[in-house]
């Protein structure tokens, strides 16, 4: 795909190029410093990789997003389609935000279900929203943020105990469209005195403008995990390719959030997840690398569509599936 590179496509970048790599050339220095250092040839070709995907202009990170991929098999009989190979750029990919609302919702949903089912008597799903005095530096407001929610978690803990949550960041422009951090969590409460947690809030991170509670829906019902996994579900696919967000913003907080989690959660939080076929209840998986050129037959698989197929013909593996592609 040499055309990728032409000045055209360079024009359609969503963020300011030349900005990113000015912000991430310290990391670049970073895995450049460790490639040469480096002894193994895993290590080298490893931290050679990462200095040149860091490199790498951004907007051809996207482009690669879902043009190629690994065939996928479950017990149905045949190839169950493609799965592609995403650009995993959550935050300007609308197709990668896409499927990681979905597939986060879920699990956040799942997370929340056994936590309260595992909660004492009378335990509510409260929603925090935490809000910081902003500095213009989204890498330092989110760490500040991050690191006051710590010491707030463990005052909590020393007086009241341990407590499930799951939170996850938001980036909105703000009016001086400088970048403002905010933390949305979940948190499983029994009956709490929110201003006591205000007061420790505050403490916890005096940088802070404001904490809010929130326990009931929009209808007035108390949330439940449900509803509480849809709202930090439309965070997390939410993105920043609003026009409200400048190019250059975009590269401040692409660059500021490089390698860092944008949902976070207490200990043991997640559950098991492993997405199976509805109709024969096998795993998907990318039949081809896993065994070798062997069939994939798992031995109990039923389903409606037949046995197991004993051999497959392996054609192209990078072939894209018809209508699957998301450009
Ligand atoms: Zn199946
Ligand atoms: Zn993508």
């Amino acid at each position: 795909m040499s055309g990728l590179s032409c000045p055209e496509s360079q024009q359609v970048s969503p963020i300011d190029e030349p900005l990113y790599a000015t912000l991430m050339a310290p990391r670049l220095q970073l895995w450049q410093e460790r490639a040469s250092a480096a002894v193994g040839e895993r290590r080298v070709s490893y931290a050679v990789a990462r200095a040149k995907a860091i490199a790498r202009p951004y907007h051809r990170k996207l482009a690669r997003c879902t043009t190629r991929g690994l065939r996928v098999k479950c017990g149905c009989r045949g190839w169950r389609g493609i799965r592609a190979y995403t650009c995993r750029q959550h935050l300007l990919c609308e197709s990668c935000q896409r499927q990681r609302g979905k597939r986060l919702g879920a699990r956040i949903r799942a997370g929340l279900e056994a936590a309260m089912g595992e909660a004492p008597a009378g335990s509510k799903v409260v929603l925090l929203t935490l809000t910081i005095r902003h500095t213009g530096d989204v890498e330092a407001d989110r760490r500040e943020l991050a690191a006051g929610w710590r010491r707030f978690y463990k005052s909590m803990w020393s007086r009241f105990g341990k407590f499930p949550y799951v939170g996850v960041w938001e980036v909105t422009p703000g009016r001086d469209e400088l970048g403002h951090v905010h933390a949305h969590v979940a948190a499983i409460w029994p009956y709490r005195d929110w201003s006591v947690c205000a007061a420790l809030w505050r403490e916890a991170c005096p940088t802070s403008e404001r904490i809010s509670f929130v326990a009931s829906r929009r209808d007035r019902r108390p949330s439940d995990p449900k509803s509480v996994a849809n709202y930090l579900g439309k965070y997390l696919s939410k993105g920043i390719q609003g026009v409200d967000f400048s190019p250059a913003l975009r590269s401040r907080v692409v660059a500021g959030t490089y390698n860092t989690r944008w949902v976070f959660t207490s200990r043991r939080f997640w559950q098991y997840f492993q997405p199976c076929c509805k109709a024969c209840g096998q795993p998907v998986i990318a039949a081809q690398y896993r065994f070798r050129g062997e069939p994939y037959r798992p031995d109990d698989a039923t389903g409606a569509r037949g046995d197991p197929q004993a051999s497959l013909e392996l054609s192209n593996p990078n072939q894209r599936a018809g209508g699957r592609c998301a450009r």
